[in-house]
């Protein structure tokens, strides 16, 4: 059966299935850790953001003076720089490794949404010097490996959040920006202005701060 191809940064890239092999040589003869030294941005959702904050110790505030942001179609970016060398990078590998975003658990494959649906590809951009020709473990084994579950769950639900705020066509204006730094991805705000609700666990208080936005991304913005 002809295996469908989805069309990403000028190129096609195969669609992978969970059985399909996954060979990769981290961390020896041949591998040089390219993938923390080279390639594209790392796009953050506010889920690792706050991982990332939690494992270095750094403060938002801080973080900013390491990552780059833009925004495309009024909609704010955060970006970990991967070039010369990502800022969490050391000679004894990832400094933050337990924390590490999606983007990196995957490289040198990566997870890409067409139609609705979500596919694990491995892009020709994504430069990996440790792929071996002989087939390991399979792709299912390769996630699981690296632990992938839970931010790719969280990753879904960043993913719901965007489409719903893009239908909102909020101003492609510096303050839309100031709302999302401050609302959406900031892990030093309170994830609900009621203070009784401050869960433990990373993952429920990136949702609550989610639901928090919903309700006050729109009353900030048309307030202001
Ligand atoms: S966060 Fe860690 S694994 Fe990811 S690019 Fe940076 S150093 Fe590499
Ligand atoms: S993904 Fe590729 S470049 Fe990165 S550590 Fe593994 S083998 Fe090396």
């Amino acid at each position: 059966m002809k295996r469908k191809t989805i069309r990403i940064a000028g190129s096609d890239s195969v669609a992978m299935e969970m059985n399909d092999p996954v060979g990769l040589t981290c961390g020896v003869a041949g591998c040089d850790a390219n993938c923390c030294k080279n390639g594209p941005h790392i796009i953050l959702n506010p889920y690792e953001i706050a991982l990332i904050c939690s494992a270095s110790g750094l403060s938002y505030e801080d973080l900013l003076d390491v990552v780059e942001t833009d925004r495309v179609n009024g909609f704010p970016l955060v970006m970990l720089p991967r070039d010369p060398a990502c800022h969490f990078w050391t000679e004894q590998g990832c400094s933050i490794y337990a924390a590490r975003p999606l983007a990196c658990r995957l490289f040198p494959l990566g997870r890409v949404f067409d139609h609705g649906r979500s596919f694990f590809v491995t892009p020709d951009r994504n430069l990996c010097k440790g792929l071996a020709q002989a087939p390991s473990r399979t792709l299912a084994q390769y996630l699981d490996e690296q632990d992938t579950k839970t931010q790719i769950t969280m990753a879904d639900r960043w993913i719901e959040f965007v489409t719903e705020m893009e239908q909102q066509s909020f101003p492609d204006k510096p303050v839309t920006s100031v709302a999302f730094h401050m609302l959406v991805y900031s892990p030093d705000t309170p994830p609900s202005s009621d203070s009784a609700q401050s869960p433990e666990s990373p993952e429920d208080r990136f949702l609550l701060r989610m639901d928090t936005a919903r309700r006050k991304l729109p009353q900030f913005l048309r307030s202001s």
